[in-house]
This record gives C-alpha cells, sequence and structure tokens, in this order.
C-alpha cells in the first residue's frame, strides 16, 4: 500500500497530501536539477505500475481514485491491451502509466549534483566515515575517522549505511538489501520488448523493477534480503525473475549484476526530525527514496533557512518501532513478507 494511502487515515488529511505529493515534488526538482546544471543522465519520462493478477488490478484502481483525489491527474489506468503497448510482456492484466513519472542514470545525477555543488563553493569529503557527533549549544563536531568538522548545522542521511553511529537513529530503520542485473546492449529487441522506453515496477510486496539503459541494455532489478546482506549469487536469484517476464531474454549474456541496502521503515513512511536543535536527519524511504530524499532535502534546506512548516508537518508524524526490536525484526519480516508473497501469488 503506498505510504500516503495509509497516511490519510492514520495521520490526516493534510499530512495525506503532503506525503502524496512527495512523489511528484521529488520528480520536479530532479528535473530542475538537470536543466540548471546540465546535468547528462539519461532523463527518460513516464514509468507504470503493473499488476499481475485481477487483485493487484483492483487494487491499483482504488489507489488510482485516490491519487484523483488528492489532485494527482497524471496518471492513467491501463487494460491488458494498454499495457501491452508499453511492455511485450503476456504478464500482466493491466496497470497504471504515470505521465510525470521517469527514470535515468542514478550515478550520473549524483555525480552532476555533486560538481554542482563544488561550482557553489561546496566542498565533499568522499571515503571519510563519521564516526560520533558532539552536540553543544553553540556548536556541532562531527567526528570523522581521519579529523572533526565543526559546524553550526548538521543533516544526517546515512540512510541504511548509518548503521551504529547515531544510536537513536539506529532502530528506527532496517536495511534491507535489494539487487540487479544487467543485460548485455540488446539491440533492436530492447525496442520491441519495451517500445515507448518507460520504466516498470509491479505492485507485489517483493516486486520486479526494470528499464533500459541508454544503450540498451534490461536492467532488472529485485529481490529483497531483510538485514542489508547481499545474496550469494545474484543473477541466479534475479534472472529467473526477468524470464518470467520476458522468455525472450531467457539465452542473453549478463553482463553485470549488484546489490544495494536501502532503508525500510515499519511503516513505510520516510522519515525527519531533529536530534538536537540544529542537528536534522531524514531517512526510510523505503525503497522509493530517489525522488523523495530530492524532496526530503528541500525541506531540510528550507527549515534551516528558518521556513520550517513543512519540515514540522512531517516531523511530527510518529514512527513506529519494527516488531521484535532490533533482535528479531529480520525474522518477523521474513515471516510477514512469505505472507504477503502468499497474497501476491494466490491473488487474495
Ligand atoms: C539496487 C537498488 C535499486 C533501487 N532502485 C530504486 C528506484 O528505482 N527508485 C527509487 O526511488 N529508489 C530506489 N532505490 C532506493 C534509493 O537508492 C534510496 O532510497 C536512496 O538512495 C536514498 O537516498 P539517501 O541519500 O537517503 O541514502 P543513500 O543513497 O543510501 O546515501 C547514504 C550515504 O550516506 C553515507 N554514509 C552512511 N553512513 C555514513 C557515515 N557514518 N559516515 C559517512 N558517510 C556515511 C553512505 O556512504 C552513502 O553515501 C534503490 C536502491 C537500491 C540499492
Amino acid at each position: 500500500m503506498p505510504a500516503y494511502k495509509k497516511s490519510k487515515k492514520s495521520y490526516g488529511q493534510e499530512n495525506a497530501n503532503f506525503v502524496g505529493q512527495l512523489v511528484t515534488r521529488g520528480g520536479k526538482i530532479i528535473r530542475r536539477f538537470v536543466r540548471d546544471y546540465d546535468i547528462s543522465c539519461d532523463l527518460k519520462e513516464k514509468n507504470i505500475f503493473a499488476a499481475l493478477n485481477n487483485g493487484q488490478l483492483k487494487d491499483l484502481q482504488e489507489t488510482h481514485a485516490l491519487w484523483e483525489s488528492h489532485g494527482m491527474h497524471d496518471r492513467e489506468m491501463l487494460d491488458k491491451r494498454g499495457i501491452q503497448e508499453h511492455i511485450k510482456s503476456d504478464a500482466y492484466v493491466g496497470g497504471v502509466i504515470d505521465h510525470s513519472g521517469g527514470h535515468f542514470h542514478p550515478l550520473n545525477l549524483a555525480l552532476g549534483e555533486a560538481s554542482a555543488i563544488q561550482q557553489g563553493g561546496g566542498t565533499i569529503y568522499e571515503n571519510t566515515l563519521v564516526v560520533d557527533i558532539e552536540y553543544a549549544d553553540d556548536a556541532i563536531k562531527v567526528i570523522t575517522e581521519f579529523g572533526t568538522v565543526t559546524c553550526k548545522q548538521a543533516v544526517l542521511c546515512g540512510n541504511a549505511y548509518l548503521n551504529k553511529v547515531i544510536p537513536k537513529l539506529t532502530d528506527r530503520v532496517m536495511p534491507v538489501s535489494t539487487q540487479i542485473i544487467a543485460t548485455e546492449p540488446l539491440g533492436d529487441l530492447a525496442d520491441q520488448l519495451l517500445p515507448t522506453d518507460v520504466c516498470v515496477e509491479d505492485v507485489r510486496y517483493i516486486l520486479d523493477y526494470y528499464r533500459l539503459s541508454a544503450d540498451k541494455r534490461m536492467l532488472f532489478g529485485g529481490g529483497t534480503v531483510y538485514g542489508g546482506q547481499d545474496p550469494a549469487d545474484i543473477t541466479a536469484k534475479i534472472r529467473p525473475n526477468m524470464n518470467r517476464i520476458f522468455p525472450e531474454l531467457r539465452d542473453v549474456k549478463i553482463d553485470y549484476a549488484w546489490s544495494g541496502n536501502f532503508a525500510l521503515s515499519f511503516s513505510r513512511v520516510p522519515q525527519m526530525g531533529k536530534l538536537h536543535e540544529r542537528v536534522y536527519f531524514a531517512h526510510g524511504y523505503s525503497g522509493h527514496g530517489v525522488t523523495g530524499s530530492h524532496l526530503f532535502g528541500q525541506i531540510l534546506a528550507d527549515a534551516i533557512n528558518g521556513k520550517t512548516k513543512e519540515f514540522d508537518a512531517f516531523a511530527q508524524i510518529p514512527w513506529i518501532p519494527f516488531p521484535g526490536g532490533r533482535a528479531l525484526r529480520v525474522p518477523y519480516s521474513v515471516m510477514g513478507s512469505w505472507w504477503y508473497a502468499l497474497k501476491d501469488t494466490t491473488g487474495m
């Protein structure tokens, strides 16, 4: 269930509207950065949420109606024939196309943004592990393995990788690993499989997500490991999922495979707040943080500059601890995922 669908009931209409706008506002910020800083990151338009059975399609119809009620009119329902105009696969019964969505090369976006920061006078210290933070009334000391930075404000956004550096944040989110494989360049076959070059995710609890790279490789992702460990053989794990959607790719070469961690919050709602008057944090986008982190960055910047309305609205949303705490959250989440996988498979 999308975070904002739940949030209307749990946190009130205003916060639900706010959370519902996360995706579109974040996407607009990214497009502005790409334009203003002339970032080459193969930005392409539109994405599809795909349903594998009628139960999922019905859920999508309800979600679509909810989106509309929040003034989000960029999304359009697709039936089986409609979705096949975008994805040449028999796997789906329909879906939703989001005309405001999109996809791009994320590392190249990050590199372009880093370069813009440097051109604006900022300094980036790569490969410099923060090991502790000390707060005093007039200054914050960020202690790294190589030295200490004293600053007026600090924003902690280590997400799934912050580990135990800030104990107060450790329990709020759980690292989860997800994996991607990249085929060899597919040439014309790529255009046949995804003729409109959209990116796709299905709506299962443990989902497939995929898109074409600029050099026409299929980048196919999925898999979830609670706790954040890498699977021993990423290709062996992900390839069967890709073959199920696109049997035509059964014999193509897999050139690359990788994994990384995202930070899952129990409610799936991302979190931001303060640990100290001038120490902020933001994390827990639960696998959808590319746009979310851009919006949160804007909200944090506004808050630091004295415009706190949106920060205050978000910071008041209560976070829900994982059942079982740090010791048991992984096995409990695995058990929960089995239940949702059963629902997804049977279409309950
Ligand atoms: C394989 C994969 C596919 C994904 N696909 C999508 C997708 O299609 N769409 C989407 O929206 N999201 C996707 N995500 C999730 C998305 O990548 C995250 O939500 C997003 O990167 C969160 O941004 P962030 O800046 O909060 O955290 P991150 O991008 O994780 O950055 C955190 C940074 O903090 C640094 N850090 C942590 N601790 C310390 C420390 N103590 N000292 C110094 N530095 C530290 C880390 O090194 C890292 O650079 C995917 C994630 C993975 C792994």
